[in-house]
């Protein structure tokens, strides 16, 4: 596929729909996709004749993730932050740090936005064990396995890992996931307590406290397990109180 392209401001326009992208100034030449599928782009020499060459050589790659990571649902967007697999929008407010969740808001407070976002992350890092701990206990008896310990994993694109040590690594943002996907997660990776590969062994393990693990599986790779930063956050917030 050859790759055509426009680019009219600050905007790439190609056959696949139009990237939007912007420039910041950084040592070494870095492109990614923030959680809003924009496509930001590091160089040392932000002119417009090197971020059109750093554009050009990277077309392939920019056009073959913007497709891809369209059809993947976000865990944050522009209409919220996902939690236990519905969409929440979110409110900041000055005030003592805080969070709470009424219906389909999640109203934090602290002392600026940055704040705020970084109470939201924690608190979606403490539901995100004390969901999976939960989550563990219950299984541990029905799969009959032992584990060291369970921790959080924070800023991984991975769901979860599990190590010879028996320790059980699960990505803090899980509590994001629906319920069942949480839940798949984490059975998942006692499985490989028993089995340290995807053998039909493994599957077998699986299958045994989570019969849908096919369907799970399928789902779980259409969420985007991008990390998500504190200055995403912070874009969330759109009243104006601030
Ligand atoms: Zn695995």
């Amino acid at each position: 596929m050859s790759a055509e392209y426009a680019i009219d401001g600050s905007k790439i326009k190609t056959r696949a729909g139009e990237i939007s992208y912007s420039v910041i100034r950084g040592r070494y030449t870095k492109l990614y996709f923030d959680d809003w599928n924009e496509l930001s782009i590091t160089t040392a020499n932000p002119v417009i004749d090197n971020v059109n060459q750093i554009i050009a050589r990277h077309i392939r790659w920019i056009e073959s993730n913007s497709v891809k990571l369209r059809d993947k649902v976000k865990l944050v967007n522009a209409n919220g932050i996902l939690h236990m697999g519905m969409r929440h929008s979110a409110h900041f407010a000055y005030g003592a740090d805080g969070v709470e969740i009424i219906g389909n808001t999640i109203f934090v407070s602290g002392k600026d936005k940055e704040r705020c976002a970084r109470n939201l992350i924690d608190f979606i890092a403490n539901e995100s064990e004390t969901e999976c701990k939960r989550i563990a206990e219950e299984l541990k008896v029905s799969m009959n396995v032992e584990f060291s310990q369970i921790r959080m994993l924070n800023a991984s694109s991975m769901w979860g890992s599990c190590s010879h040590s028996k320790t059980i690594k699960i990505n803090s943002l899980v509590c994001m996931l629906p319920k069942d996907l949480m839940r798949y997660v984490v059975c998942h990776e006692m499985a490989h307590l028993k089995h340290m590969n995807h053998s039909k062994s493994f599957w077998k393990e699986v299958m045994n406290v989570c019969p849908d693990y096919a369907i799970l599986d399928k789902k779980l790779n259409t969420y985007d397990a991008m990390r998500i930063n504190a200055n995403d956050l912070v874009r969330l917030h759109v009243d104006g109180s601030w």
